[in-house]
């Protein structure tokens, strides 16, 4: 069984950050605030999960491997593009740093994760970047930038966006089972029954 804990906003524009667990295990989603021992025990974290190479999806990811050492996930995609300030956007909107210049692990769709008595699967949702994804988990979705309460979408005039490319991810995404439960990387969370309502599809 899955839990899931909203964490405290710390920076203008940052992405929603979550910290999920099972049975002790953890995953922070997207951290946009520094690790704090309040959150959970620094061993205890197994993976730093990336949607896409966004700035504002990523200020603390650096912090985060500092003090847990666990896995930085992103798609296979943007590996590359949290070290390239163009495609991550930082050169757009702050130059106080470039990207994380650490090491990453690519993933693919369907790639599986297992987090302690359950596991999440990676769905590529290409559009807002090329490298956009989403965990799965039980009968919830962690969708980053892709789809938003509301029947909205993820801008997709930034480097390597595509309308075309993320009609196809919302489309895959809406194929989810009506209850599940969508958090997106801004923004309160919706339902698929909900946001195809919204968006009239
Ligand atoms: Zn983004």
């Amino acid at each position: 069984m899955l839990k899931i804990e909203i964490l405290e906003m710390s920076r203008p524009f940052s992405a929603v950050t979550y910290l999920i667990s099972s049975n002790g295990e953890y995953a922070v989603i997207d951290p946009t605030t520094p690790y704090n021992p309040e959150y959970c025990d620094a061993a205890d974290v197994k993976y730093i999960l990336l949607t896409h190479c966004h700035f504002d999806h990523i200020f603390d990811v650096q912090s985060w491997v500092d003090a847990t050492g666990a896995e930085v996930i992103i798609s296979e995609h943007e590996v590359d593009a949290l070290k390239d300030p163009y495609r991550n956007c930082y050169l757009f909107y702050n130059r106080t740093q470039d990207g994380y210049f650490g090491e990453a692990t690519g993933i693919k769709e369907g790639d599986i994760l297992p987090l302690g008595d359950t596991e999440l699967r990676y769905m590529e949702c290409p559009g807002h970047t090329l490298g956009s994804g989403s965990y799965l988990c039980e009968q919830f979705a962690f969708v980053g930038d892709t789809i938003f309460k509301g029947g909205a979408q993820g801008r997709v005039d930034l480097p390597t966006g595509s309308q075309a490319m993320i009609n196809d991810s919302i489309a895959k995404l809406a194929g989810l089972p009506d209850n599940t439960i969508v958090y997106p990387g801004h923004g309160e969370f919706t339902t698929i029954k909900q946001y195809k309502l919204d968006r009239g599809i």
